[in-house]
């Protein structure tokens, strides 16, 4: 039982020195990742733009060709009216040439249309890309600084990455789970020293009683007030012996 509650106050502290160093990286994580979020997102953009202004340069040149043909057209029929025998056919003609004079005025507002989208398209593809350019000086001056930051940290990190993964096996899978579970909801502090007749975690005052109970080393021991588990000296005593 001893060696329960040993190895399971040892993973505590390792797991508080792992803290220590995650809150020293602060918020620089979280900052990258949403930085790289947003370029993404600039880039999606950007690709929908260049897909409409595409779409708009053919629509436009469609009509370009369309409304060359129209008149090309026109000017047909013009000539074929000198030279009609009957009224029945110049009137024939003449309505055709409506319908195409028409057709290209309709064409021709259509073509300011894609023009003016085209415009706007490339104004916003502008913004787009100056923006992209911003975020992404940002973003890597933020992953210089992360990397420094881990960098500086790395070695300390990695170390107790290792004494965490050595100490696992030794510790009982429903022991280890339970610890997961209180230092869940426990802002990461499960397994608590006594210090002055009171929790180490939230201070509450734990009877005499229980004290030398918990001195026994026999069994698990929670603190009433917040469910930590709570360990004698000794044990906190017997950490500078594990190896
Ligand atoms: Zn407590």
């Amino acid at each position: 039982m001893e060696n329960r509650l040993k190895f399971l106050y040892a993973m505590q502290i390792v797991d508080s020195q792992l803290q220590e160093v995650i809150e020293l990286k602060g918020d620089l994580p979280k900052v990258v990742e949403e930085l790289e979020i947003k370029v993404d997102d600039i880039k999606t953009k950007m690709k929908e733009l260049n897909n409409t202004i595409k779409q708009c340069k053919i629509e436009r040149d469609n009509a370009d060709v369309e409304i060359i043909d129209l008149a090309e057209k026109i000017e047909k029929y013009k000539n074929q009216q000198l030279n009609v025998k009957s009224n029945k056919q110049y009137d024939a003609l003449t309505r055709e040439i409506e319908a195409a004079e028409k057709k290209s005025v309709q064409l021709e507002k259509d073509l300011e249309k894609y023009e003016g989208q085209m415009e706007g398209g490339k104004k916003d593809l502008e913004v787009s890309t100056k923006l992209l350019e911003q975020t992404n000086d940002e973003l890597n001056e933020r992953k210089k600084e992360l990397r420094e930051v881990n960098k500086e940290h790395e070695k300390e990190e990695l170390k107790l990455q290792h004494q965490r993964e050595k100490l696992i096996p030794r510790i009982d899978k429903q022991d280890l789970e339970r610890y997961e579970r209180i230092r869940k909801a426990k802002n990461g502090i499960a397994v608590v020293p006594i210090k002055r007749n009171a929790c180490g975690g939230c201070y509450s005052r734990v009877p005499p009683q229980k004290i030398l109970e918990i001195r026994q080393n026999s069994r698990f021991y929670t603190c009433e007030h917040c469910g930590r588990i709570l360990v004698s000296d000794h044990i906190v005593g017997l950490i500078n012996t594990i190896p």
